[in-house]
């Protein structure tokens, strides 16, 4: 028997034929409405390669690169359908919703036909892998509304670069992903997207409130899910252990053997920085996006200072130039998160002569400080708050180290990739993404970086692999 799961309830201004049908099996439908989002008028100057000349024609031709980036990494014999649409999300001056997107349908034991494969028993699949394994047209179903028939459903926001959304920022169009740095890169953020329409998403499964399963069935993704804490996978657990390993930081990792199989040759050795004398445990820092890596050999090594900077908002903050004859030539100089960027902090250490630099954070949690500045030619890293204010703390300037360790990998435990598992519970970001530890930043994580292409398989990201896990 067919088990289907009605699709999540979406404000769609109207469901018309494929504007875009196109020879490629994935195609982009077009719900907005007249003069907003990809039918936005508005003149635009060619960009990136991509030769639009308004903004929702680059819009739109940015979701058919993407669309072609996937179909180009993907076999289906069944066409999917992506219904797009801009529309307001959540925004602030400093933070945004960029997107949002999910399978339109899961679907449980359907019986394949044309030579297609079964589906597992009893597990919840998104819709276009269930269409791809079984080789059935699913959602061309007489019982499912012609306006529901299509496989992933995704949001942007409209509002970026808008008012008080984002302030001074706005997407970027090209297809190039050379964005500048006041821009957020579109096809990024839709490859991202439509990774969550075809299955990078832990499904059904409730992970908020209960880790209860509709109808007591599994998601594809479950069997693949390992808690290193308890030793189980997500599919042998109970609701409450579902629930407590989706906040298991660390601990919750995807065990598929195609994603741990491409692991050494995707990301980096993992990262340790060590306090030699006074004796600090190693503690995994998070490398900055600009600047060298952390060489491999000794690393980065040397005494940690903390002078105060030329004044400003605060003097540990690194953001104004530090005064002549501070003592930092040769040290490794530790400053605070906020106030200005992370380049900048970084560049006021490098001009007083520093080695590298460190960046305490301002809230609990792992920093990865991001930007860019080819300017800058000395290492950097993310600590702790904690680490920070324990570094200060001491009399005579710490000796630490900061060195890589081949026998890991970063963002990995126990061998095996980190889902991003917060506690406190993140809705919308937990347990359907990668952890913000991989380095380098994959396709998958909650949050973009600046160094995201359309290269969804090793050795520059993990996302393809994933979804050969569950079937693809
Ligand atoms: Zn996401």
């Amino acid at each position: 028997m067919t088990s289907r799961l009605a699709p999540i309830a979406l404000a769609l201004f109207a469901v018309a034929a494929p504007a875009v049908a196109q020879p490629a099996r994935i195609a982009v439908v077009n719900v907005d409405g007249p003069g907003v989002g990809f039918n936005d008028p508005t003149p635009a100057d060619p960009v990136g390669g991509n030769p639009g000349t308004t903004r929702g024609q680059q819009a739109l031709n940015v979701f058919q690169h993407a669309a072609n980036r996937w179909a180009a990494n993907l076999q289906s014999k069944q066409l999917i359908i992506i219904v797009a649409t801009f529309t307001p999300l959540t925004c602030s001056p400093t933070g945004a919703v960029l997107g949002a997107a999910g399978p339109n349908w899961y679907f449980a034991n359907v019986d394949p036909a044309n030579g297609g494969q079964s589906m597992e028993a009893d597990t919840w699949y998104p819709v276009a892998l269930a269409e791809k394994l079984t080789r059935v047209d699913i959602t061309a179903d007489p019982s499912i509304d012609p306006a529901d028939a299509f496989e992933i459903f995704t949001l942007f926001n409209s509002q970026l670069g808008i008012g008080t959304c984002l302030t001074g920022n706005g997407w970027y169009f090209g297809l190039d992903n050379n964005q500048p740095a006041n821009r957020i890169d579109l096809l990024a953020v839709v490859m991202h997207e439509f990774g969550h329409g075809l299955g990078v998403t832990v499904g059904p499964t409730n992970t908020s409130t209960s880790g209860a399963r509709p109808l007591g069935f599994p998601s594809v993704w479950e069997g693949r899910m390992l808690d290193l804490t308890s030793g189980k996978r997500w599919i042998d657990m109970t609701n409450a252990e579902r629930f407590a390993s989706a906040r298991n930081t660390n601990n919750l990792v995807w065990a598929g053997q195609q994603v741990t199989n491409v692991i050494p040759s995707t990301l980096e050795f993992q990262l340790w920085l060590t306090g030699i004398s006074p004796a600090i445990a190693p503690v995994q820092p998070g490398p900055s996006s600009f600047g060298p890596p952390i060489a491999r050999g000794v690393g980065l090594k040397g005494y940690v200072v903390s002078p105060a900077d030329g004044g400003g908002t605060s003097p540990q903050d690194g953001c104004e130039a530090f005064p002549a004859g501070a003592p930092i030539p040769g040290n490794i100089v530790l400053v605070n998160r906020g106030t200005c960027t992370f380049n900048v902090k970084v560049k006021n250490a490098q001009d007083a002569g520093a080695i590298g630099v460190l960046i305490a954070n301002n809230v609990a949690g792992p920093l990865f400080p991001g930007g860019t500045d080819l300017t800058i030619t000395i290492p950097s890293l993310g600590i702790t708050q904690a680490l920070g204010t324990q570094l200060r703390s001491y009399a005579t300037p710490p000796l630490v180290q900061a060195s890589l360790d081949s026998s890991s990998r970063q963002g990995t435990t126990a061998g095996f990739a980190r889902l991003f598992a917060p506690n406190p519970f993140q809705s919308g970001s937990s347990v359907s993404h990668f952890d913000v530890t991989l380095t380098p930043s994959v396709l998958m994580e909650p949050n973009i970086t600046s160094d995201l292409t359309t290269k969804v398989k090793n050795p520059f990201d993990l996302t393809l692999a994933l979804l050969r896990d569950i079937g693809w």
